[in-house]
């Protein structure tokens, strides 16, 4: 903050702002001017300017002090305020970061209110209540956030520019299984899965972070990336801890730096799916781990699978093990 303003009042010295301001003050000495004083009336100069020191005193009404004390005088604003409005950059800005994470704290609080979630979770094969909380996974209704976030910083175009509402005011998110997605301390997106008709994966606008839950795994020799977060779930209930996943086949620069980053062998499980889109882009991800000097395997599920689809429809830890060790590089 005292940077802040030795900063501003660099860029924008009292006698300068003065001027711009139709102060009209003459010398009175080597670094002296005087005036009128525009902090009370007066017909006979009283207002001393020091553009040395950079502060003003006023023998008349006995204000002084430097730059942000005369906005705040002249304008009544606050030291805050009389900062931000010297410096528009300055301005408190929302943090996207705490909206986002009051967002996704409503949408928890919504997942055991909606049957129509509960019932999606159960028919993914998600049963671990615990591990329901420590993903923070939610649920979005739809129609109802903008009545719960009514923060004033939380106005309509802060919402609009995350992308939690579009442009009409209704919300983004809407029938979907919400998860946050976390870098760090801080929730950097939100990701939504559709329960209903409407396109499966949503994100909101911006980068989806880095690997999922990366911190849990960075450490470990062997990883399992899997593309979607049901397949995570799935996984993670199976008793495997070792699991990261990319939220798509298509790895971010930030995603492969962080496989990459230290010696591993990294277990690609993506989908098996008919039109081998996702076993195509496994390859590609796997030549690309080799050149980064990361030992890669690709883990081949049943035909017509997904991690998560394999543990529901009967598919037990064992077998997924055997299927580790049988992957190929
Ligand atoms: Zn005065």
């Amino acid at each position: 903050m005292g940077e802040d303003v030795e900063r501003l009042k660099r860029r924008t010295p009292l006698l300068e702002y003065l001027r711009q301001h139709n102060w009209a003050g003459r010398p009175a000495g080597r670094f002296e001017y005087v005036g009128l004083c525009p902090l009370h009336k007066e017909s006979q100069p009283s207002f001393y300017v020091n553009a040395r020191k950079d502060v003003f005193y006023c023998h008349g009404c006995g204000q002084g002090g430097d730059l942000i004390r005369f906005v705040q005088l002249s304008s009544g604003l606050s030291f805050r305020r009389s900062l931000a409005s010297l410096d528009p950059e300055s301005a408190p800005k929302a943090d996207s970061s705490a909206v986002i994470e009051e967002a996704a704290t409503f949408y928890q609080q919504q997942l055991d209110r909606c049957p129509e979630a509960l019932d999606y979770l159960h028919r993914r094969g998600v049963h671990d209540p615990a591990l329901l909380r420590e993903l923070g996974i939610g649920y979005a209704p739809g129609g109802t956030l903008r009545r719960y976030l009514t923060a004033p910083s939380h106005s309509f175009d802060v919402l609009r520019r995350i992308g939690l509402i579009n442009a009409r005011g209704a919300d983004a998110l809407y029938q979907r299984i919400v998860f946050p997605l976390r870098q760090g301390e801080h929730i950097v997106n939100l990701y939504g899965r559709s329960i209903g008709v409407a396109f499966a994966h949503r994100f909101l606008p911006g980068s989806k972070g880095g690997l999922y839950a990366w911190e849990k795994v960075r450490n470990c020799a062997k990883v399992i990336l899997v593309e979607g977060l049901f397949d995570y779930v799935a996984l993670r209930q199976a008793g495997f801890h070792n699991v990261t996943c990319s939220l798509g086949t298509q790895l971010n620069r930030e995603q492969l730096r962080q496989l990459c980053e230290g010696e591993r062998t990294v277990y690609l499980t993506f989908d098996v799916d008919q039109n081998q889109s996702g076993q195509q882009a496994a390859e590609q991800l796997a030549h690309r781990l080799v050149v980064h000097g990361i030992s890669a395997r690709r883990v081949l599920l049943p035909e017509g699978h997904d991690p998560n689809s394999f543990f529901v429809q009967g598919g037990d830890p064992h077998q997924f093990q055997s299927l580790l060790e049988a992957a190929q590089p």
